[in-house]
């Protein structure tokens, strides 16, 4: 009898550790933001998001890797860099709640937001203006005017170890005006012109 019971419960384990094995990483990799097909859905079904800065398309550095512009720029590029002069108008992508609106380190002034239907996703827009025009909680629409480019220098911040090459203290890593646009999933940048509409 116990033998029995000790064949059953060693058939149980294994049976436990092959369901484990194969379907557990099945699941895992099924997550539905990571794929292709996820995208072309999303941008299929007019769900695309607004294009973040409108009249502004030229890209000056891609997602993923590259030359780091400064030394303090990063080599595996967290977003997009789209360039437009400071006070240029900046727009949410989707409906948000803003989770951040301030000095950002490296992103220098920097709003986040949180988006409402699509939980998992956070939208960071970087090298902002400091005359900010949402606060944290707020919650902000598809299209909303959201805030402003900000300017290459920026003056009052304490200790702010970003200068340029005439040790002027910066907006953050950057070597001149311009958005930067960080989308990530899970907490994971992801390419953000996945999510746009392809003109
Ligand atoms: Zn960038």
């Amino acid at each position: 009898m116990v033998k029995i019971l000790n064949k059953l419960f060693l058939s149980i384990f294994i049976f436990v550790l092959f369901i484990s094995l194969f379907f557990v990483p099945i699941l895992y990799s099924s997550n539905p933001y990571y794929t292709d097909e996820y995208y072309e859905q999303l941008i299929l079904s007019g769900d695309g998001f607004f294009w973040p800065i409108p009249g502004y398309t030229y890209i000056s550095s891609y997602f993923g890797k590259r030359v780091s512009p400064t030394s303090y720029a990063s080599s595996n590029h967290s977003g997009i860099d789209i360039p437009a002069s400071s006070n240029t108008n900046l727009y949410a992508i989707e409906d948000g709640i803003v989770t951040f609106a301030s000095w950002g380190a490296g992103g220098g002034y920097t709003i986040v937001l949180k988006l409402l239907n699509f939980p998992n996703i956070s939208v960071s827009y970087c090298h902002v203006s400091p005359n900010f025009i949402v606060s944290r909680n707020q919650i902000v629409k598809k299209g909303e005017l959201i805030g402003f480019v900000g300017p290459k220098n920026v003056y009052g911040i304490n200790n702010n170890p970003y200068k340029d090459s005439n040790g002027n203290p910066t907006n953050g890593a950057t070597t001149g005006c311009h958005l930067h646009l960080t989308i990530k999933v899970d907490d994971i940048p992801v390419n953000p012109l996945n999510f746009f509409n392809k003109e």
